[in-house]
């Protein structure tokens, strides 16, 4: 254990005077509140409320997320095996069974169940009590050897997977070998002497794997099932998928022990899952899945494809209605859709499970406002059903099909909404590694059926697509979660994971090969279609922003360059454009080369000769912006990147330089390469993200100044006259010093006045800066006196603040996620302790000396939620996000707004 042992900080050490480990579900601490999951997880809290309910819950007893705080300290209390034998007695005398013994033995599942549901991250142990005595009276006692038999090697093979860390493959390649012996293609159609065979297998793999033999005393099983699910709070896909839903890792999970029912006890006996409604669409449609002559996780593992919920309303038509009722009273109660798991056993219906069901962005905001007309919620409680990540989903691209030749090569299970069209690969670490070689552009990661061990493959995928596995499974649930596309259970295809390869239609696919996925349809698609934005103009959608958008006291902007991302952007919502990046105008392939010329030059007087053609270009772009934002503010910062940027890469150079010599050597490009490659050496930087760059440029070089001053200014008057109301903010980008802000501001308002001179009209316009350097953000109070609005550029300002380049934090973010040092990359969730403090302390300085100071961010953080609250709370003005994140922002602010005036009654989770 001593390894495992993690350094909790003291502040968060719970007291243990007298703490109560074990709880008899519905042992009268089922108050149904927030702290009693804290207390029981989750799992333990449905539990113990189905069970107060008086609803068919096999009965047993959780043991709390203390016990598993005090594991991860390396301090178990004995206190904890004592109260869980008590416990265990008061199951065996309520049962009249005894763990693993007699002629009817009692058997358990061992269940993790932490505060925030984490679907099949950490493991659950089923038919635990079995052994080599134990199977033998089952199989008398059920008058169902197949039944017993199959049980058993159930539990060896998943307490050698989770408790004793047999590679699970191993089990898996054992069963499959005497399923192909025995030709069977169903699991459930193997015969107790097959079944026994598997067992033997199972067992020499144990002993071969630990040097131990499987336990056979229950109780030794029951004590190691239990820490190994200890243990698997701290397995890699339940930190990741902590880390990616920001769960605390101290929370730890609580130990549910519940007497076995059994699903695959013959044709009258099954399993499933289902939702109150639709996840997917929010609609109030029972929906759900199960599958008959089965055990646990067999609906979701994808092994066999389910039958859909309505079926069992035609086989059995009293359970389903039974099943129906209960739901339905769970939803009542919880004010949420649930997510069930149930079993029937010999015709009788046992409910495992309760909880509010995951859904997509598009769910959550029907289902927000169908509760509100149902009386369920309240309108306030409506904006905190959808998380602001979600409502990307309305923003997710559709497949452009009209006028395109569309090769459907398979149809799938519509699992998760969207369009995704990307490179194929048929791992998750392939998919991370050409995600962070960023050689593929896009992918779409192909599975037989993910796993949670795929988790980190997920998230950098655009699209995933399976073969197998229902609405329900891994796949299905965990992309609808993320807001991505998914295609499930597409069971034409064949997914050759070995040789990486997939077959379908008689085609074959290799990793690499572009397909499209319509996640709406179901649809997958031969070759690359373009997509499509979504419309934003759901009804549904504009409903629940209309509820949201009058709580919000920060004002949201786009970070847009160009009229056409204008123009989106306020299909969006923004009030205005946060950052327009005027360099993007220069790449555009009309001006490079205006340019290139002006950076080769030597004189001044060339450079500015370079500068006027750009000169009415820039302006057009700006016109074009001021036009499409109306009287709403747009932020325009002056050249920012480092001039080497624009040129070619000194290694093209090179070997086109050589290719010349070698062929032409007389040819004129020879010599213009030459030049072109000395002032590429010329300008060569270290460190170009600290060299010559921002107002370091305008400095140097005043007249790129001059002219990107005159373009603007010029651009509003012509605007103003025309009868627009352009309301400019020009930006002095990299500012670290009132100096240079002083240098560049007289600047701009020199040439400003000068314009309004010769065009005879004025407009209205602010200079203000970015501040992105700390030295920036300690001296706030001296900028203010020239600067009359602040954008923090949080990109740039956590670079210079934790001293981590930007394009290179792959090299160790990995490294420093797994040792817990970063919770989330600085990049994209703002650091508040370091970077925000910065923000918080330059926005008081700069208002101290300037109290109308405007005030807001732009970069990537002005999109992520977290960082959305922080802004609201410090009192910035705005915040400036992509187009893209806009709804996320105005959710974000309208949250942290009501959070509040509302206290802590309001949660995210
Ligand atoms: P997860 O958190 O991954 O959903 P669960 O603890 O809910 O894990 O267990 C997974 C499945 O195992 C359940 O959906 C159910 O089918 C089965 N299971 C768990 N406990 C029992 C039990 N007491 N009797 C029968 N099946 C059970
Ligand atoms: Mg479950
Ligand atoms: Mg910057």
């Amino acid at each position: 254990m001593a390894q495992g042992v993690m350094e909790q900080p003291l502040a968060e050490k719970a007291s243990t005077t007298a703490t109560k480990y074990v709880y008899f579900f519905g042992d009268g601490h089922a108050d149904g509140n927030g702290k009693m999951k804290d207390v029981l997880g989750g799992k333990g809290a449905g539990l113990a409320e189905m069970t107060n309910a008086g609803l068919p819950v096999p009965p047993g007893f959780t043991i709390q997320t203390e016990a598993c705080r005090e594991y991860m300290r390396g301090a178990l209390n004995p206190k904890i095996d004592e109260e869980m034998l008590v416990a265990l007695d008061k199951l065996e005398k309520l049962q009249g069974q005894k763990l693993g013994a007699g002629d009817n033995p009692l058997l358990v599942s061992v269940r993790s169940g932490a505060k925030f549901s984490m679907p099949g991250m950490m493991d659950t142990i089923l038919n635990l009590g079995l052994n080599d005595k134990a199977v033998e009276a089952l199989a008398k006692r059920s008058n169902n050897p197949r039944f017993a038999y199959d049980s058993y090697r159930r539990l060896i093979q998943m307490f050698g997977d989770v408790v004793l860390d047999v590679p699970k493959k191993k089990f898996e390649h054992i069963f499959d070998a005497v399923k192909a012996k025995e030709k069977v293609k169903f699991d459930y159609e193997l015969q107790p002497a097959a079944l026994k065979t598997i067992i033997d297998e199972y067992k020499k793999l144990v002993k071969k794997e630990t040097g131990k033999d499987f336990p056979q005393k229950p109780l030794e099983q029951l004590s190691a099932a239990r820490d190994a699910v200890f243990r698997s709070w701290q397995n890699e896909r339940a930190k990741t998928y902590r880390r990616i839903n920001h769960i605390d890792d101290w929370l730890g999970t609580a130990v549910n022990v519940q007497a076995m029912v059994f699903g695959n006890l013959g044709e009258n006996s099954g399993t499933g899952v289902g939702f109150t409604r639709n996840p997917a669409t929010g609609e109030h449609v029972f929906f759900g899945e199960y599958l008959m002559n089965a055990q646990g996780e067999d609906v979701v593992s994808g092994v066999r494809t389910p039958m859909p919920i309505s079926e069992l309303e035609k086989a059995m038509p009293q359970v389903y209605d039974h099943l129906k009722a209960i739901t339905w009273k769970m939803e009542k109660h919880y004010r949420d859709m649930q997510d069930f798991e149930f079993t029937i056993q010999d015709g009788k219906l046992y409910m495992l499970q309760t909880r509010n069901g995951k859904r997509t962005g598009l769910a959550a905001v029907r289902l927000a406002i169908d509760m509100v007309k149902e009386d369920l919620i309240t309108e306030e409680e409506a904006i905190f059903r959808v998380e602001p990540n979600q409502l990307y989903d309305f923003l997710v691209p559709r497949l452009v099909e009209k006028g395109e030749k569309i090769e459907v090569l398979a149809t799938g299970l519509p699992a998760s909404p969207g369009a995704a069209v990307g490179q194929i690969v048929f791992t998750a670490e392939d998919a991370v590694k050409h995600h962070q070689r960023g050689d593929y552009k896009s992918i779409i990661l192909v599975r037989g059926e993910t796993t949670p061990e795929d988790i980190a493959g997920m998230e950098v995928a655009s699209g995933i697509l399976t073969s197998r596995g229902g609405m329900t499974s891994h796949a299905a649930v965990v992309t609808r979660g993320m807001g991505k596309c998914c295609v499930a259970g597409a069971g034409d295809c064949t997914v050759d994971e070995v040789k990486k390869e997939l077959r379908v239609k008689g085609k074959t696919f290799k990793q690499g090969d572009w397909i499209s996925l319509d996640g709406t349809t179901g649809r997958v698609i031969e070759g690359k279609l373009k997509t499509l934005p979504a419309q934003p103009d759901d009804p549904l959608l504009v409903k629940f922003m209309s509820w949201v958008d009058p709580h919000r006291k920060l004002r949201v902007r786009a970070n847009a360059d160009v009229p056409r991302d204008a123009r989106q952007a306020r299909a969006f919502g923004a009030e205005g454009i946060g950052l327009c990046r005027t360099e993007h105008m220069f790449f555009a392939e009309d001006r490079i080369e205006h340019m290139r010329a002006m950076i080769l030059a030597h004189e001044e007087s060339a450079r500015r000769e370079a500068l006027k053609k750009l000169l009415p270009m820039q302006r057009a772009d700006f016109e074009g912006l001021f036009k499409a934002m109306e009287s709403l503010p747009v932020t325009i910062r002056l050249l920012d990147p480092p001039l080497h940027e624009f040129l070619p890469q000194r290694e093209e150079l090179l070997v086109e330089i050589q290719h010349l010599e070698d062929t032409k050597p007389r040819s004129p490009r020879l010599k213009e390469l030459k030049t072109l490659l000395a002032r590429v050496q010329e300008l060569h930087e270290v460190n170009p993200m600290l060299g010559l760059r921002g107002c370091r440029l305008g400095i140097a070089f005043p007249e790129i100044t001059e002219m990107q001053a005159r373009a603007i200014i010029e651009a509003a008057v012509k605007v103003k006259k025309a009868g627009g109301d352009p309301h400019l903010e020009i930006m002095i980008p990299l500012i670290g010093s009132i100096e240079e802000m002083k240098n560049q501001a007289s600047l701009v308002r020199s040439i400003a006045e000068k314009v309004f001179e010769e065009k005879g009209t004025k407009v209205d316009y602010m200079v203000g800066t970015m501040i992105e350097l700390p030295r920036a953000a300690l001296t706030a109070d001296q900028i203010a006196e020239e600067a009359e609005f602040f954008s923090f550029g949080t990109n740039d300002l956590t670079q210079t603040t934790y001293g981590i380049s930007r394009d290179d934090i792959n090299h160790f973010l990995p490294a420093y996620l797994k040792a817990g040092i970063f919770k989330h990359d600085p990049f994209a969730t703002l650091d508040q302790a370091g970077v925000g403090s910065l923000v918080k302390g330059a926005t008081q300085k700069g208002r101290g000396t300037r109290p109308t100071l405007k005030v807001g961010i732009c970069g990537e953080h002005g999109g992520d939620p977290e960082s959305v609250k922080f802004c609201h709370k410090i009192g910035l003005n705005y915040v400036s996000c992509s187009p893209f994140r806009l709804l996320t922002a105005r959710l974000a602010a309208a949250q942290a707004a009501l959070e509040e005036t509302a206290g802590a009654g309001h949660s995210m989770k």
